[in-house]
């Protein structure tokens, strides 16, 4: 039996075809009649069948550490919630949610809190992500409506992608367009970037500019347009307003600022002019910073200017990070919203408070992920329940928002998973359901909402959010209006709410055909594309230019932190790997916590690739891997958010990304933070492969990667390796237990010198082996990790292992669905294979999902270059 729902990972919302495999697994495929993938699918989506074991999950409800029923722990949350509203008011509370939620959760959490505990104070973790696009948004078109959908990137003329790196963080929307300028080459694709991304790779045109500076960069090219008289006047004239003052601050600007060569941004600004088929599609390359609102909008009003909205293959188009960040926009989880796209106006807060009967509405806004988390430091909210996000790895300065929850009253997260750095700082935890066991609907970037079904029985005594949240409000007295029996009667309220009253006057009604909810497939709500004749949702039914004036990040690099800091994604995790993190073959591709650097601002600190260093702020510090590369402009430095404490020692990045927000949205600024990197002075390095988890001593840095039945440890410190070696051996064995051997002097290449390796042999069966040695080597786990999938060693087997083992260095993982590795391919490209398919062909890589597409053509382009050298 197969089942159709909906990947829970990026914002494409790409359909999935699941086969359970009856044991607890399933195969996993994307679903060739869903509109948003038409079967296509990325790494991670295709991984998924990975991970969906039990290890890890939170299955019962625990109070301080220890397991409780769910009378005692719903009983202590409501209490909880009842005593601090009575004794400090309703804004003493705040709720936490998250784009992993499914719709009909978060609905249910918003109406809880805004309708019925009275304070607007829950906000989601999608403000990280596009809460400048939303905001944006409202101030051109008076509301948060993405006006065009996917099929228009394949239409268009020219594509501009400003800050996003749509090769990895939307895989699927970046296949569809590569395809189309496989059948258009004629298409135009302009990155605009700082970095020299992967999605680089099919750009005619890759504009490096200078951070911060992209409303410049629009300024300009809105100047342009003008002088060029590409304007159009009729639409300018009959659906707008404000060009004037936006037409000044775009004249003022400087176009040096930017950093760009002049030749370039011409070119850009001629093909902008010329190609009427024009999409801009932005992301959090544009909305994570402190100046993302008038980013959003200096772009917008380049197509206002020119008319292209609304109709085929044109338009500004924000492309979301997370599986539901739109369903949350819909129901009104941002705290400067209130629901089903309403805000605070009195008329808005009466309708919204007739038709939930809520006794005690919210009237004003609540507070903003970054500000909610300061209010619970300085203690002023006692209560935050977090629902599926993990906010001590993902916010900003985020060692605060650790000791916020520490001294909080009532910590309380409902989560999935046991291993969490939120989990572990929260004194209340509810076990919630996880992807394939939840029931309810999502809404992709392009207004799309689509069914996420359960294909697995829910494990323990775990429940999905919305009942957990009505049972809450049934102890506090609000049983009726959360009588909900199913998630079906849940969306069609939500479904009533948006059309309740609303005559045409909001952009968000949903009409989906109430026949049958379980049945319904993907559709898009409201008209397919918004404002090609005007009719934007501004009282007076006019657009707005909005002036737009350039501001530099708010932090400036000084003498002592001197560097750029900027921080996102990598192609094969998502989030904080708490999924992700349990794949073996999504494990291979970026193993560890990078750094990126320029080789020019490495070499002036002595940092050589691979090294080990500390990244440090005002705020924190983190301590990664150094990767050498001129992807990154001098100056500047890349960092991943993903890892967090579960699996590092300090990789956690956003330890020390600033806590600056965009002033109109709240958004912090994670892509500028000033830094200083320098070199740690480690006196040894080692890898550890052990089949249970270790418990690892003090040491100045490791992390933890997923292997085949076992974990990688790679660890290296600055203590004496005599004395490292002991602690770490008697650490390994503690977990691991069995007889211990030992080989000093390894024999293999790179392990000579003071290298040596112990394991743990128990009835013939490898459980762990360590190897620590002076000197770093890439190569070992390639090496060891053989001998770990063998159930008893032989004595040839045994002795090769204590020789350090003599499998190939594979030289870091490329293809994750079919395990080929990087030295694959370079053999093949030696071998003659000179394009993606001829690869294909003979390796297999870049054939099932296509994610590493990209980089095989960056290698195939740099040995093009090599040989033209
Ligand atoms: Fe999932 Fe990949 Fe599709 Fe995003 S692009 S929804 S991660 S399969």
């Amino acid at each position: 039996m197969t089942v159709r729902t909906t990947c829970p990972y990026c914002g494409v919302g790409c359909g999935l075809v699941v086969t359970p495999d009856g044991k607890g697994g399933a195969a996993i495929a994307g679903d060739p009649e869903h509109p948003a993938n038409r079967g296509r699918i990325c790494s991670k989506g295709a991984a998924l069948g990975e991970t969906l074991g039990l290890e890890d999950r939170l299955l019962y409800p625990e109070i301080d550490g220890q397991r409780v029923s769910w009378e005692t722990a719903l009983d202590t949350v409501a209490s909880g919630f009842r005593e601090i509203i009575a004794r400090h008011g309703p804004d003493a509370v705040a709720f936490y949610v998250s784009g992993q939620l499914l719709t009909e959760d978060y609905y249910v959490a918003n109406k809880l809190i805004k309708g019925f505990l009275g304070t607007a104070n829950i906000d989601t973790n999608s403000r990280l992500c596009m809460a400048s696009s939303v905001a944006g948004h409202k101030r051109a078109f008076g509301s948060d409506t993405v006006p065009g959908c996917y099929e228009d990137f394949e239409q268009a003329d020219l594509v501009v992608l400003v800050g996003s790196n749509l090769a990895w963080c939307h895989p699927v929307l970046f296949q569809r367009l590569e395809a189309a300028k496989r059948a258009r080459p004629d298409l135009k694709i302009v990155v605009i970037d700082p970095r020299r991304t992967e999605t680089c790779g099919i750009a005619d045109l890759h504009l490096a500019l200078k951070p911060g500076s992209d409303v410049t960069l629009f300024n300009g090219l809105l100047a342009s347009l003008q002088r060029r008289s590409v304007v159009a006047t009729d639409f300018v004239e009959r659906h707008t307003s404000g060009l004037e003052a936006a037409l000044a601050a775009a004249q003022a600007s400087d176009l040096a600022d930017c950093d760009l060569p002049a030749a370039d941004v011409a070119t850009f600004f001629d093909w902008f002019a010329r190609t009427e088929r024009a999409v801009t599609l932005y992301s959090q390359g544009v909305n994570q910073s402190s100046a993302g609102v008038d980013k959003v909008n200096a772009l917008i009003n380049c197509h206002l200017l020119t008319g292209r909205i609304g109709r085929p293959g044109m338009g500004p188009f924000s492309i979301t990070g997370q599986p539901n960040a739109m369903g949350g926009r819909e129901v009104g989880a941002l705290s400067n919203t209130l629901a089903a796209h309403m805000d605070f106006a009195p008329a808005d807060v009466d309708r919204v408070r007739r038709f939930w009967n809520a006794p005690r509405i919210a009237t004003k806004p609540g507070l903003k992920a970054v500000e909610l988390f300061d209010a619970v430091g300085r203690g002023e909210i006692k209560a935050v329940w977090i629902m599926a996000t993990n906010p001590v790895a993902s916010l900003p300065n985020a060692d605060a928002v650790r000791a916020a929850l520490q001294n909080c009253e009532y910590a309380i997260v409902s989560e999935a998973i046991r291993a969490s750095d939120t989990v572990d700082a929260c004194r209340i935890r509810l076990p919630a359901l996880a992807w394939a066991e939840k029931d309810g609907t999502v809404t992709n970037s392009e207004r799309g909402i689509s069914r996420q079904r359960p294909f697995l029985p829910a494990p323990g005594a775990a429940r999905q959010d919305w009942w957990i949240l009505s049972e809450v409000a049934r102890r506090l007295g609000h049983g009726d209006a959360f009588a909900w029996t199913d998630v079906a009667g849940i969306f069609r309220e939500h479904e009533a709410l948006s059309a309740f009253e609303n005559n045409g006057t909001r952009d968000f009604e949903i009409a989906i055909d109430g026949s049958s909810y379980d049945a319904m497939a993907p559709s898009t709500w409201g008209q397919e594309r918004f404002f090609a004749d005007g009719g934007f949702f501004h009282a007076d039914r006019r657009a707005r230019f909005v002036a737009t004036v350039p501001r530099a990040p708010a932090h400036a690099p000084s003498l002592s932190r001197p560097l750029r800091l900027n921080t996102g994604r990598v192609r094969d995790q998502w989030h904080t790997m708490t999924r992700t993190g349990k794949s073996v073959r999504l494990a291979g591709h970026r193993p560890e916590p990078t750094v990126e650097l320029h080789p020019r601002d490495a070499k002036r600190r002595g940092i050589a690739d691979g090294a080990i260093v500390a990244v440090e702020s005002a705020w924190g510090r983190g301590v990664l891997r150094a990767h050498l590369s001129d992807a990154v402009r001098p100056g500047e430095a890349f960092a991943p958010m993903h890892w967090t404490a579960q699996v590092s020692r300090a990789g956690a990045i956003n330890a020390a990304v600033n806590p600056v927000v965009d002033p109109v949205s709240g958004q912090p600024e994670l892509k500028h933070t000033p830094v200083e990197i320098r070199a740690l002075d480690l006196k040894w390095h080692g890898t550890i492969l052990a089949r249970r988890a270790l418990m690892l001593p003090q040491i100045a840095y490791w992390t933890r990667v997923k292997g085949a039945g076992c974990y990688a440890y790679l660890v290296a410190g600055e203590q004496p390796l005599a004395q490292a070696r002991k602690a770490l051996a008697a650490s390994v064995r503690t977990s691991n237990p069995g007889p211990w051997l030992e080989s000093e002097g390894l024999e293999s290449e790179g392990l000579e010198g003071e290298a040596g390796l112990g394991a743990v042999i128990a009835d013939g069966r490898l459980e762990a082996v360590m190897v620590t040695g002076t000197s770093r080597d890439d190569a070992v786990r390639d090496r060891l990790a053989p001998f770990m999938a063998i159930d008893r060693l032989g004595v040839a087997e045994r002795t090769a292992l204590l020789r350090g083992g003599d499998a190939e260095d594979r030289g870091g993982e490329m293809c994750a669905c079919f395990g080929i590795s990087c030295h694959d391919i370079e053999s093949a490209i030696a071998e003659g294979a000179a394009s993606l398919d001829a690869i294909g062909e003979m390796t297999r890589a870049g054939t099932n999902c296509g994610s590493c597409r990209p980089e095989i053509r960056l290698l195939l382009r740099a040995r093009r270059v090599r040989k033209a050298a």
